[in-house]
């Protein structure tokens, strides 16, 4: 299948969406609430693109709109350039000290509203991402609370979430650092739960909470294999793997080999 993007032809393959070919071929769409790992959301609308298909023009969100044999797409036309300039002046109120929105901003040249004040304090884009991290790791810890202009995301009643394993994947995954996480002195506190963390095997450096290890372990059940493997940083699970495939020892044998 073949699409065509800016004027160029492309490779497609049945199912993907358009921002995916776009992206394997350099072509450059913003986005803030797509995550390759959760992709999907669509919330923030800022990959909107023009398509031209069996007759028709239509604006979509190109992270979630599947190709088809023949489409034609146009990532800056005149319309979308202006749509996502007056998107990135509203998040830029929404969230003013979201380094990522500041190099949006000076990326597509767009001036900042002038006659409206944004609000020091507020970060959140409200996009969602957050509460789809959690979701997606089953401990549905928070949510999208209130409606209209008091809408927010956080946890039940404001309170220190029961569900929550404190493994940050919401800050992280968060594109305007909305979400405070704090570490120190061996302790990390996320939507105000303090957690105690736990050292790395190998490097002892602090890495997860005992909670999330946990939860990884339950999750991954009689699959396990190498538990001494869950109890070391990313750093040092990759050094690892490294070294064993260096050293000839294909990682299933590995992780065989402890059972
Ligand atoms: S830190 Fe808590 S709220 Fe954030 S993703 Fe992990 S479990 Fe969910």
């Amino acid at each position: 299948m073949q699409i065509i993007i800016n004027g160029k032809t492309y490779a497609a393959n049945p199912g993907e969406k358009i921002l995916d070919v776009a992206r394997r071929n350099g072509i450059e769409i913003p986005t803030l609430c797509h995550s390759e790992a959760l992709p999907g959301l669509a919330s923030c609308r800022l990959c909107m693109v023009e398509v031209h298909e069996n007759g028709r023009t239509q604006y979509v969100a190109s992270c979630t709109y599947p190709v088809a044999d023949g489409m034609e797409v146009f990532t800056n036309s005149e319309m979308i350039a202006a749509r996502r300039k007056i998107l990135l002046a509203l998040y830029n109120l929404i969230a003013p000290d979201s380094a990522r929105i500041k190099g949006l901003l000076a990326r597509y040249h767009v001036e900042p509203f002038d006659r409206l004040e944004a609000d020091p304090d507020s970060k959140c884009i409200l996009c969602g991402l957050c509460v789809k991290a959690c979701e997606e790791l089953g401990t549905n810890a928070i949510s999208t609370l209130n409606r209209g202009t008091k809408k927010k995301i956080g946890t039940a009643f404001n309170e220190p979430a029961a569900d929550c394993i404190g493994c940050g994947s919401c800050a992280i995954i968060c594109p305007t650092q909305a979400i405070e996480m704090t570490e120190a002195e061996g302790n990390r506190t996320i939507w105000e739960k303090t957690f105690e963390l736990l050292r790395c095997r190998d490097c002892g450096e602090y890495f997860t909470t005992p909670e999330s290890l946990e939860h990884v372990r339950k999750k991954l059940g009689e699959t396990v294999g190498n538990i001494e493997e869950l109890q070391l940083c990313n750093y040092c699970k990759t050094k690892r793997a490294a070294t064993r495939l260096k050293d000839g020892l294909h990682l299933d044998e590995y992780l065989d080999s402890d059972k």
